[in-house]
């Protein structure tokens, strides 16, 4: 699906390694370093998941590897160097930020992410879309988490970086991050390929919310008898990364245990606070929303189970369910 000889590998794993090296050795590198270690992270974390620093300043990375013009447009098609469209000068996109590589199902170095050390804005600078990144395909950690576990039994899909690594510090090893993107039905197919149980687990405000319904509608297409989907709603204000670092990894994986609430419930749950199945045309309702998902559930025994469920709430039967599922109704 990308180009898998690119030249841009081999200098993002320059970059990288020049990343990597400037946390160790630079001089600027102190405050990075405390940075990380304020937010629980040891050595081995930052070496497992190959984080770096882009020093402060316009043109480290480009004085390092950008020898000449050749090198510099490699660089620019990579999404390392930014060019100024009016003056037509060269500078680093990564500056005075926590490097975080984001790296293919191969181990490959595609892209980076970025982090302020402090409150500017923006928090997060990401690689743009070049040859060998495309954003809404590819998953934080997922190539980490496989290095570590034979066998995934679960993963666990979170929304950060900080997220994916603060679960890994606590040696919770299986989460992936969508990196600000929703998740994707393409996402969910390359999970399930490699694990038959997938939970989610994002912020708890609004946005992450939001999120786990949009990924909730993501995984209908994706659910054969034999998969599961699960959801953890975290305490507002929380996200996997403050929550396991506050309260620890045993408290984080009960709450795992014990709260994660199943797809069915969760789906019937939402759609029956947007309509409440306690007047016919609260019922009328809860059928118009809920049948036409159903109807995506490739898994045979699971669609009828949620079409039970809907027929009990409901009272209506299999043939009226399956028809409005199947009208596209417009109102005048
Ligand atoms: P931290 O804990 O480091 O403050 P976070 O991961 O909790 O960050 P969120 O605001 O919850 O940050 O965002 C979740 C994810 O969305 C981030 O990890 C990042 O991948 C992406 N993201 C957030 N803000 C931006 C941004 N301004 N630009 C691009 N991506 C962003
Ligand atoms: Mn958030
Ligand atoms: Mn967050
Ligand atoms: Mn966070």
């Amino acid at each position: 699906r990308q180009a898998t000889d690119s030249p841009l590998y081999a200098l993002m794993a320059a970059a990288s390694n020049y990343y990597r090296q400037a946390l160790k050795s630079h001089s600027s590198r102190g405050p990075a370093i405390n940075y990380l270690k304020g937010r629980g992270l040891t050595g081995i974390i930052a070496r497992d998941f190959g984080l770096g620093l882009a020093p402060p300043g316009w043109d480290n990375l480009l004085k390092h590897l950008g020898g000449d013009a050749l090198q510099q447009k490699a660089m620019i098609d990579a999404g390392l160097l930014i060019e100024n469209p009016e003056t037509g000068k060269r500078y680093d996109r990564f500056r005075d930020r926590i490097m975080f590589p984001i790296r293919d199902s191969r181990g490959r170095v595609i892209a980076f992410g970025g982090r302020v050390l402090g409150d500017d804005k923006p928090k997060y600078l990401n690689s743009p879309e070049t040859p060998i990144f495309h954003k809404g395909q590819e998953l934080y950690g997922l190539f980490e988490a496989r290095q570590h576990n034979r066998h995934l039994d679960e993963i666990l899909v979170v929304e950060g970086y900080m997220d994916v690594i603060a679960l890994a510090q606590q040696n919770l090893r299986n989460a992936v991050a969508t990196l600000g993107t929703a998740t994707s039905t393409e996402h969910l197919k390359r999970l399930f390929r490699i694990t038959p149980s997938i939970l989610f687990c994002f912020d708890g405000d609004q946005a992450g919310r939001k999120a786990a319904w949009r990924a909730l509608e993501a995984a209908l297409p994706c659910l054969l008898d034999g998969r599961r989907t699960r959801f953890l709603f975290l305490p507002e204000g929380e996200d996997p990364d403050s929550l396991v670092r506050s309260e620890g990894p045993d408290a984080f994986r009960a709450r795992m245990q014990q709260q994660a609430q199943p797809l069915a419930d969760y789906f019937f749950q939402k759609l029956g606070e947007e309509a409440a199945p306690n007047s016919l045309e609260g019922k009328a309702h809860l059928a118009a929303l809920a049948a036409p998902l159903i109807d995506q559930i490739p898994g045979a025994n699971l669609r009828r189970l949620m079409l039970q469920r809907l027929s009990e709430l409901t009272g209506l039967n299999d043939e009226a369910l399956q028809a409005a599922s199947a009208t596209l109704v417009t109102a005048p």
